[in-house]
C-alpha cells in the first residue's frame, strides 16, 4: 500500500502535463510507505518521449538532500504521456529497486490515471494507493531502524542513569570498628 495524498497525486498529474509529449519523471521521498514529498527532476533519456531515465546526478544530489533531512525514497514516478497507467516492457527490465514503489500516470483518455506498482526482479504486483491520512498505526510503522535503535538506546541510558543515581544515594559502607 502507499499513502498518497491528492495534493501529492495533483503534482505528478500536473508535471506530466507540462512535460507532456515528454515522459515526466521524479521522486516520491517520504517515510516507510507514506508519501511525504513529491520531486520532480530531468528526464535525461534519449528518446524522451518514449522512455525516462532520471538524470543520475540530479538524483543523487536529490538522495543526499533527503537524508539530511531524515526521509528517505518511497519511490519513483513517471508518465505515460499518450498511454495507460501500466508498466512497459521497459519499465518492467530498468527497475532496479526491488523496494521501491513506482508510479505511472498515465494521461490517456480524458481524466488522467494513477497506479502504483512493486517490479521485483521482471516480477509486477500491482500496490494499492491510499488517498487521505494514514492512521496511527501506520506512523508507527514508519519508525526506522535507527529511530528504533535511539529509543531502546535512550531508554538503556535512563536506567544505568536511575542505577547510578541509586548507588550514589546508598549511605556509606558501616564502618566497622576493629579492635
Ligand atoms: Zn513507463
Amino acid at each position: 500500500m502507499l499513502w498518497l495524498n491528492e495534493t501529492q497525486a495533483r503534482e505528478i498529474v500536473q508535471h506530466a502535463r507540462r512535460d507532456a509529449p515528454r515522459e515526466a519523471c521524479g521522486l516520491i521521498a517520504g517515510k516507510a510507505n507514506i508519501a511525504q514529498r513529491i520531486i520532480p527532476l530531468p528526464n535525461a533519456a534519449s528518446d524522451p518521449e518514449k522512455r525516462y531515465l532520471i538524470d543520475p546526478s540530479a538524483y543523487i544530489k536529490t538522495l543526499t538532500a533527503l537524508e539530511k533531512e531524515g526521509l528517505s525514497l518511497v519511490g519513483f514516478y513517471h508518465s505515460h504521456p499518450k498511454g495507460d497507467p501500466i508498466p512497459s516492457p521497459t519499465d518492467i527490465r530498468e527497475a532496479a529497486y526491488p523496494d521501491a514503489v513506482y508510479v505511472i500516470a498515465g494521461l490517456r483518455g480524458e481524466k488522467p490515471a494513477l497506479s502504483a506498482w512493486r517490479i521485483r526482479y521482471g516480477q509486477v504486483e500491482s500496490v494499492e494507493i491510499c488517498t487521505g491520512i494514514p492512521t496511527e498505526t501506520d506512523e508507527d510503522i514508519t519508525l526506522s531502524r535507527a529511530q528504533k535503535f535511539a529509543i531502546i538506546l535512550s531508554a538503556v541510558l535512563a536506567l544505568l542513569f536511575l542505577l547510578l543515581l541509586s548507588l550514589s544515594l546508598l549511605p556509606p559502607a558501616p564502618v566497622i570498628p576493629v579492635r
